[in-house]
C-alpha cells in the first residue's frame, strides 16, 4: 500500500471513491468530528475531506503538514442568516467585506437573505443578477435565499429549480417598501405552492396586529423599543404559521426566534408532526434588554433583544433540541442610520465575525462543549439548507472547510479590528473567549492574523 492508498485508506471505514493525492494533513490534539472530539489527522485530497487518521498518521509524499497542536480544528461555520445587501445597498454591506468578515470569523458558507439589495432576491433575473455581483468577491462560499411576496408566487418554482435554498417571508412590514409582507391569505398560497414542489419556507414571525396594538413610544428609552415588540407578536405569528404549516404540510423555518414563550408552541406542532425547525441568533443568547443602554441602537433588532430570563429558556431549548441552530442575522447598515431613536433607527445587528467567540464564551460558562456551538453553528445550519452532503462536519467525502480555534484564549472586541464595512457592533468593549487562528476553505488557508487569500468562495445552489 502507497503512501498515498493509506492516508485516502477507510481508518473510520468509509472509502473515498476519488483517489486524488493527498495535497494536505491538518492535524490537531483537539478535532471535532460528529463522533466527538479527539486527536486526528485530516487528510485532504482535491479540496476535499479524504480521510481523518490517527494523530501520528504518516504524512504522504509531496503533502503538507499543518500541525495546529492543541488549538481546536472544527467544521467551518454555515451561518444561513447573513443580509449581504450587494447590489443596490453596497455602503450598508456588501460582498467583498460581508465574506471576508464571515472568513475572520471561522465561516466558510453564508446564505444570503432576498432582501435589503437592490433588487431583492424575488425572480430568477434578480438572483443571477445577485450571483454575478457575489462572483468575484466571495471570500467564503454564498448561497441565496429567494423570497417571496405577496405577487410573485408563480415566480417561486422558477427561484427553486434556479437553486435558492428555500424563500423568506415577512408577516409584519419588513423595513424597505421593496420587500411587503404576506397577510395570511398571501401565506396560504405561498405555502401551497412550495409545499407543491417540496421548498422550505423561513419566515419573520412577528404578528402586525399585535404590533400595531402595543405602545409605540419611540425615543431613546430601550424599555420604550422592547413594549413597542411584544412576545405576543412572536407568539401569535408562529401560532398562525404553524397552523398553515399543518393545514398545507409544509416545510417551514422560524427566524431569529426572540420570544422563550413561543417554544411550547413549537415543540407541541413537532411532536404532531409539523415539519418546523427553528433558529436563534448570538445576540439574543449573549445580549439581555437589561444592558442595552438607552439611545444604543447598536442593539436594535427585531424581534428584539429580550430580558435575561427570556434568555435562559433560549439556552434551554437549544441544549433539548426545540431551537435547533444559531445563525448571525448580520444585517447592517450605515452608521448614520443607526440614530439614538429606537423607533427610527435602523434595526440590524452586526455579528458575522463575532459570532463563534460571543456564541462560545455564553455557551462555555453555561456548561455546554465547543461540540454544542459546533451542532448549532454548522452541522444543524448546513442541514437546514440540504448542504449537510457537502458542508457542517469533518468527516470524508465533505469540503475541506475548517475553523481553527484557540477556545481559552481571551480578546476584546475592538470595532477597528472587523472586517464588515460599517464597524458599527453591539459587542465593542466586552471580553470574547475563542480566536479563531485560521480558516481553511476547499483546503486553503483563506484568513489567517487578519490577513485574507485572494476571493475563491464559489456561488452554491441548492441541489435537486
Ligand atoms: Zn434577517
Amino acid at each position: 500500500m502507497s503512501g498515498r492508498d493509506k492516508a485516502c485508506g477507510t481508518e473510520r471505514g468509509v472509502r473515498v471513491s476519488d483517489h486524488r493525492p493527498v495535497e494536505l494533513i491538518l492535524r490537531s490534539t483537539r478535532v471535532i468530528t460528529p463522533e466527538g472530539t479527539r486527536a486526528a489527522s485530516v487528510a485532504v485530497a482535491g479540496g476535499r475531506i479524504a480521510a481523518v487518521l490517527a494523530h501520528d498518521a504518516e504524512v504522504p509524499a509531496g503533502a503538507v503538514l499543518q500541525d495546529f497542536g492543541d488549538d481546536v480544528l472544527l467544521p467551518g461555520l454555515v451561518d444561513t442568516h447573513v443580509h449581504v445587501n450587494d447590489p443596490g445597498r453596497t455602503e450598508w454591506e456588501g460582498f467583498w467585506t460581508a465574506t471576508r468578515a464571515a472568513a475572520a470569523g471561522g465561516i466558510t458558507t453564508l446564505v444570503d437573505m432576498p432582501l435589503n439589495s437592490l433588487p431583492p432576491t424575488t425572480t430568477v433575473a434578480h438572483l443571477r443578477t445577485k450571483q454575478e455581483v457575489a462572483r468575484t468577491k466571495a471570500h467564503v462560499d454564498v448561497g441565496f435565499w429567494g423570497g417571496a411576496l405577496p405577487d410573485n408566487v408563480e415566480d417561486l418554482r422558477p427561484l427553486h429549480d434556479a437553486g435558492v435554498f428555500g424563500f423568506k417571508a415577512f408577516l409584519s412590514p419588513s423595513g424597505v417598501d421593496e420587500f411587503p409582507e404576506l397577510d395570511q391569505d398571501g401565506l396560504a398560497r405561498s405555502l401551497a405552492e412550495i409545499a407543491g414542489f417540496g421548498g422550505l419556507l423561513i419566515v419573520h414571525a412577528e404578528d402586525p396586529h399585535h404590533l400595531a396594538a402595543a405602545p409605540q413610544r419611540g425615543g431613546r428609552k430601550y424599555a420604550d423599543f422592547l413594549a413597542s415588540r411584544p412576545r405576543d407578536a412572536e407568539d401569535t405569528a408562529i401560532g398562525n404559521l404553524l397552523a398553515q404549516a399543518r393545514r398545507a404540510d409544509a416545510r417551514v423555518h422560524v427566524l431569529h426566534l426572540s420570544s422563550s414563550d413561543a417554544l411550547p408552541l413549537i415543540a407541541d406542532a413537532r411532536r404532531d408532526g409539523v415539519r418546523v425547525s427553528v433558529e436563534t441568533c448570538p445576540h439574543y443568547l449573549t445580549l439581555t434588554a437589561e444592558e442595552v443602554p438607552d439611545g444604543a441602537s447598536e442593539f436594535k433588532c427585531c424581534p428584539p433583544i429580550r430580558e435575561a430570563a427570556n434568555q435562559d429558556l433560549l439556552w434551554r431549548a437549544l441544549a433539548d433540541g426545540t431551537i435547533d441552530c444559531v445563525v448571525t442575522d448580520h444585517s447592517p447598515s450605515t452608521a448614520d442610520l443607526k440614530t439614538d431613536d429606537f423607533a427610527t433607527a435602523w434595526g440590524g445587528i452586526s455579528g458575522l465575525q463575532l459570532s463563534l467567540s460571543a456564541v462560545w464564551t455564553e455557551a462555555g460558562r453555561r456548561g455546554h462543549s465547543l461540540e454544542d456551538v459546533v451542532r448549532w453553528m454548522s452541522s444543524n445550519t448546513a442541514r437546514l439548507v440540504g448542504l449537510d452532503d457537502r458542508k457542517g462536519a469533518i468527516a470524508p467525502g465533505l469540503d475541506a472547510d475548517f475553523a481553527v480555534l484557540a477556545p481559552d484564549e481571551a480578546f476584546t472586541v475592538d470595532p477597528a479590528a472587523l472586517q464588515h464595512r460599517n464597524r458599527v457592533t453591539a459587542y465593542a468593549g466586552r471580553t470574547l473567549y475563542g480566536v479563531v487562528k485560521s480558516t481553511w476553505l476547499r483546503g486553503e488557508r483563506i484568513a489567517a492574523d487578519g490577513d485574507f487569500a485572494a476571493p475563491a468562495g464559489r456561488l452554491l445552489t441548492r441541489r435537486g
